[in-house]
């Protein structure tokens, strides 16, 4: 048995896992998935958990593969009610389908059952071929502070992403709630006994940030018996899809995969990372990273489809060979 695990926010994450399982579909392995719900919302009424879903529909084959989200052949009937009755938000795209998903989530975790047995039930559905779990059945929400005219304020973070398409400054991200939060159950035991944790090519801040601010999945990195190996999701000093850049730069990380290795740092220098992937386009990187102590391989690492990504989550276990602690 080869148990890896994996840390997962939705686009980036949910992507590599479709090629990890397809490079591990050969040997008897056991994939984990501790999945980002620092984007969930509430809305209508509905909880609402993006990233895990993302990684559900990807995995199980529901997914509406070029936008990345949200179902295939989805329809917007509810919403367009909704704004008959001017009732917003207007810029969250609550599709149909999407909507029966929020509806079994929400009666289960008002019936009293914690987040990561909706999540289970949910899956078992979707088939996803891993075991995905929430980082936290605790509510944890990232908050993006910012300058609302001349005055500090909080916001959602789908908000600011969705609505103000992160064209106003972050000035700082607050995980509302991850200092009272405890990892979900299976989480720690997922990453202190794996073979392999590796970290995709999520966004680095509201992502495997949010991640990282529970307590204890930081540490659990730290010291897992197995090497940690991360992807980078910047590629030639931009992120592949979406707005990483601007929630990089709030944090003061350059848009680099040099600098975002230097973000998770080195396990060897107290941080999570044991070995890195570049995209090829920053060799340079790659050299510098690991004349610098961090192992680092340069390999395409643009998911165009299935295969590319499994040959990247090839690439990663390959790494993750030679770097075991
Ligand atoms: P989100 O929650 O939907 O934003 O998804 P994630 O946090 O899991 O992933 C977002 C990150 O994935 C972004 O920073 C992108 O740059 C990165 N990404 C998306 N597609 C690719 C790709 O093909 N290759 C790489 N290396 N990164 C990608
Ligand atoms: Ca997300």
């Amino acid at each position: 048995v080869r148990r890896v695990t994996a840390l997962a926010g939705g686009i980036g994450g949910a992507r590599f896992l479709r090629g990890l399982r397809a490079a591990l579909a050969d040997i008897h392995a056991e994939i984990t998935v501790i999945g980002n719900t620092g984007d969930d919302i509430t809305m209508h009424g509905l909880r609402i958990c993006p990233d895990l879903d993302t990684v559900m529909y990807t995995l199980g084959g529901g997914i509406h593969e070029d936008q990345g989200w949200g179902r295939a052949d989805e329809t917007y009937t509810v919403k367009e009610e909704l704004a008959a009755y001017d009732v917003g938000p207007t810029w969250f795209g609550l599709g149909d389908r999407d909507i029966a998903t929020h509806l079994v989530r929400s009666q289960m975790l008002s019936a009293g059952y914690p987040l990561s047995d909706v999540t289970a039930a949910l899956c078992a559905r979707w088939q996803l071929g891993v075991a995905l779990l929430p980082m936290s059945d605790d509510r944890v929400e990232t908050h993006v502070v910012i300058d609302g005219d001349g005055q500090r304020r909080a916001v959602h973070f789908q908000e600011w992403w969705l609505h103000l398409h992160a064209g106003v400054p972050a000035q700082d991200f607050v995980f509302i709630g991850a200092d009272e939060a405890t990892p979900a159950p299976g989480v720690i035991d997922a990453i202190r006994n794996a073979d392999v944790v590796l970290l995709p090519p999520s966004n680095p801040v509201v992502s495997i940030g949010s991640i990282l601010a529970v307590p204890g999945i930081g540490d659990a990195l730290r010291t897992t018996a197995a090497p940690v190996v991360g992807l980078s999701p910047i590629i030639g000093n931009a992120p592949v899809r979406g707005m990483a850049d601007a929630c990089l730069t709030a944090i003061g990380v350059e848009t680099s995969a040099y600098a975002v290795a230097g973000h998770y740092g080195s396990r060897a220098d107290q941080g999570i990372l044991d070995g890195w992937l570049v995209d090829e386009s920053d060799k340079d990187a790659a050299d510098l990273l690991t004349e610098e102590g961090l192992p680092t391989r340069a390999i395409p690492l643009f998911m165009h489809d299935v295969d590319t990504a499994a040959a990247m989550a090839t690439a990663a276990l390959d790494v993750a060979d030679e770097v075991r602690p």
